[in-house]
């Protein structure tokens, strides 16, 4: 793709001006293809880029659809889903989509000043993502309380309904205001104020109030590089996220027949009733294996004892073989299934000096098998599922060659 560099003017950023704008006109003056994607420049435009963690807006061009925003060098770039023929266009974006982001990012300045003021928490990084959002704050632990604090804090802001304010100030005067990070640009820089609470360098898309920003919620937090890093939602999607944690805990509930206060008290019941069940079927299974081997060891005509038992699981299969080869002087290969691959093992009874690790090279000149164990018993894995009969016929074969029984 031939990719030449034209020089255009910067863009009108009409989203500097009015946030919520969301239809505008404007003159097509560029068009090249980016990534196999038609891509116009505008001379002004209210769809915002990808930037400063907040995502790029989405929308329309007269028909055509804009799928992604990018801004280079002060110009910014509507990549399009298909040919767009006018040179006149009317721009939408899409409001629901771009006011999420303004819940989400105005919600970010808040709860990163509410973080300085409550425990003197710095924000590392924010990134908006498209169910949650996350700040990293440089500190290596926060405690409950603490938390607590800090949310209350973010949300008594929203409540107190603050004005939003945006303005340009030269470099040189950004002193005169405490800035909560040193600015990343240089020259005019735009200072997003929530007022008197919080004063960042920014270029993204903020709400008119703090009212607007709506419920501030902390969802969950984990360790990264020594710090901690939080996720969160705003507004809407806090409404989205409550709703979907209350039908999550009524269906729950209905589960257990409780109370959605008594899902926490009765799943930690049903957990330890579980846990003695589990106990008490191990107890039985290895009662059973006991009688089950005593049964194969009368039944079997040969010293030998063979078999597949699809219906039990690899450890069950080892605790039968042990079981042979401690109620009788015998030798065993029985095989079981999981997922993809077959278990056998293979076991002898001490008095009878065979060594069965030596099975194992000779298994492998014909089946691609893994495994290992003492001279008593051994256990392999093989993914040739097929080759489950001949493992057994092989070892069997190999066994009656040692030892001498039939
Ligand atoms: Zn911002």
């Amino acid at each position: 793709m031939d990719e030449q560099k034209i020089a255009y003017r910067p863009t009108e950023k009409l989203y500097f001006q009015d946030a919520y704008l969301k239809e505008f006109t404007a003159l097509v003056v560029g068009r090249e293809v980016r990534d196999g994607y038609p891509v116009v420049i505008l001379d002004r435009t209210a769809f915002y880029p990808e930037s400063g963690g907040q995502p790029h807006d989405l929308g329309w061009l007269n028909e055509v659809r804009v799928i992604r925003v990018e801004e280079e060098d002060e110009v910014i770039l509507h990549f399009l889903e298909r040919n767009l023929l006018e040179d006149e266009v009317r721009g939408r974006i899409d409001w629901s989509r771009r006011f999420n982001h303004m819940q989400q990012h105005t919600g970010q300045h808040i709860l990163s000043q509410a973080f300085y003021e409550v425990v003197k928490g710095e924000t590392l990084s924010f990134h908006l993502g498209q169910e949650e959002s996350t700040v990293e704050i440089g500190l290596p632990v926060i405690k409950d309380k603490t938390l607590a604090e800090v949310e209350e804090l973010a949300n008594r802001i929203v409540f107190s309904d603050l004005e939003v304010k945006t303005y340009f100030l030269p470099e040189e005067k950004i002193t005169t205001i405490p800035l909560r990070k040193p600015p990343k640009k240089t020259g005019l820089i735009r200072v997003v104020e929530v007022d008197g609470f919080d004063y960042s360098a920014c270029g993204g898309t903020h709400c008119r109030r703090t009212g607007e920003v709506g419920l501030i919620k902390i969802l969950k937090q984990e360790k990264i590089r020594g710090n901690v890093r939080f996720s969160f939602v705003c507004g809407f999607r806090a409404l989205k996220e409550f709703e979907n944690r209350r039908r999550w805990l009524q269906e729950t509930a209905r589960l257990f027949s409780a109370e959605e206060s008594e899902v926490f008290s009765c799943a930690e019941k049903t957990l330890a009733e579980l846990k003695n069940l589990k106990k008490k079927q191990k107890k039985l299974e290895e009662k059973l294996s006991f009688f089950e081997a005593r049964e194969l060891i009368e039944k079997s005509p040969s010293k030998i004892i063979s078999g597949i038992f699809p219906e039990k699981s690899p450890e069950e299969v080892k605790y039968l073989a042990l079981n042979l080869i401690h109620q009788a002087e015998v030798l065993a290969a029985l095989a079981a299934f999981r997922k993809n691959y077959f278990h056998l093992v293979i076991a002898a009874s001490e008095k009878i000096k065979v060594d069965v690790r030596e099975v194992i090279a000779l298994l492998q000149t014909e089946i691609k098998l893994k495994g290992g164990g003492s001279p008593t018993l051994v256990e392999l894995v093989s993914e040739e599922k097929d080759k489950v009969e001949k493992a057994i016929n092989l070892a069997v074969d190999f066994l009656k060659n040692k030892s001498g029984l039939n």
